[in-house]
């Protein structure tokens, strides 16, 4: 009886431990544009744990300086570090340095049992920033992918108005509201969508833009009902981190890539309420990585720490 009881008492701890990670990028949304479009779910998110301004594009004018592309600052926030050392300097990403690893790599390297899911609207993501089954990544292995619909011309036509975009993020989105579901719910997922970004570009600010924002905004509650209900139901702790890449150009909202202000400024969202002071000021892109390893207790080498260009803004 007295085993009994011990044995359900270390399981309940256990089971109550359990941390899990899910990390959202949605392309291309300046800070003053996520300020202006009302986004209820981010806002919900956001007042269980917090909302700020953050950066990208490194230090200007120094030697991290980098290009306020999307792949450039995806892999910011996968690696923790600026593009002088990830090496990935556009959306070609012609030779990235995989010996800044990514917390997928850390957490397979630190941690092989965790499971890791990918849920993405460009497959890049996971065949060259991942870098899945390379041998610079230790063939690093994601056991849930759905990603490459963009590539998919019969079931998603390409259309001018990007229709097709906007529909994949809606898919990517079931897709890993399913998946998160499920009994086997990775324990780090990656939801990457694209849409924002592309109304954007063609139509810069504008309500079709914000309209976008909104859309997105829609699907990311989705995300989040579904991880407050296992919350709810299983016991387990959540991190939920909210990010976008870059910002956009100062004149008209259409392009990126320059060290405008507006280029630089970003935004993060999560849902855990103990920030430290980071948090706050300083914040970047760049912290996403050891925020995430924070919380899932990875342990960071040494060798990876010291080139690390970010700090966890959890406590
Ligand atoms: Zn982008």
């Amino acid at each position: 009886m007295k085993y009994t009881l011990i044995f359900f008492l270390v399981s309940i701890s256990v089971l109550a431990q359990k941390h899990k990670t899910l990390v959202v990028l949605v392309d291309g949304i300046p800070f003053d544009v996520i300020e202006k479009v009302s986004t209820p779910n981010l806002d919900a998110i956001a007042s269980d744990g917090g909302f700020a301004a953050a950066y990208v594009g490194g230090e200007k004018g120094g030697v991290s300086e980098s290009p306020t592309i999307s792949a450039v600052g995806y892999n910011s926030m996968l690696t923790g570090t600026w593009a002088n050392k990830h090496n990935v300097w556009g959306n070609g990403i012609k030779a990235p340095n995989y010996a800044y690893p990514t917390f997928f790599q850390l957490a397979r390297a630190a941690k092989p049992a965790l499971t890791l899911g990918i849920f993405s609207t460009w497959e890049d993501n996971r065949t060259k920033l991942l870098g899945e089954n390379k041998a610079e990544t230790n063939h690093l292995h994601l056991d849930v992918k759905f990603d490459g619909y963009e590539k998919d011309t019969v079931n998603f036509p390409h259309d001018a108005n990007r229709e097709y975009i906007k529909n994949i993020d809606e898919l990517v989105v079931s897709k890993a509201v399913e998946s998160l579901k499920g009994k086997e719910a990775p324990d780090i997922s990656w939801v990457y969508l694209e849409y924002t970004d592309d109304m954007g570009h063609k139509f810069g600010d504008s309500p079709q833009f914000y309209d976008a924002v909104s859309f997105e905004d829609h699907l990311i509650g989705n995300l989040y009902e579904t991880i407050r209900e296992r919350e709810k139901s299983l016991g387990e702790e959540w991190l939920v981190v909210v990010t976008t890449d870059h910002g956009r150009s100062e004149k008209d909202g259409k392009g990126h890539g320059g060290q405008s202000a507006r280029e630089r400024k970003t935004w993060i969202v999560t849902n855990q309420n103990g920030l430290n002071t980071r948090f706050k000021s300083g914040l970047a892109v760049v912290d996403i990585l050891p925020s995430v390893c924070r919380f899932m207790d990875i342990e960071i080498p040494q060798e990876v720490a010291g080139n690390l260009d970010g700090q966890s803004f959890l406590k």
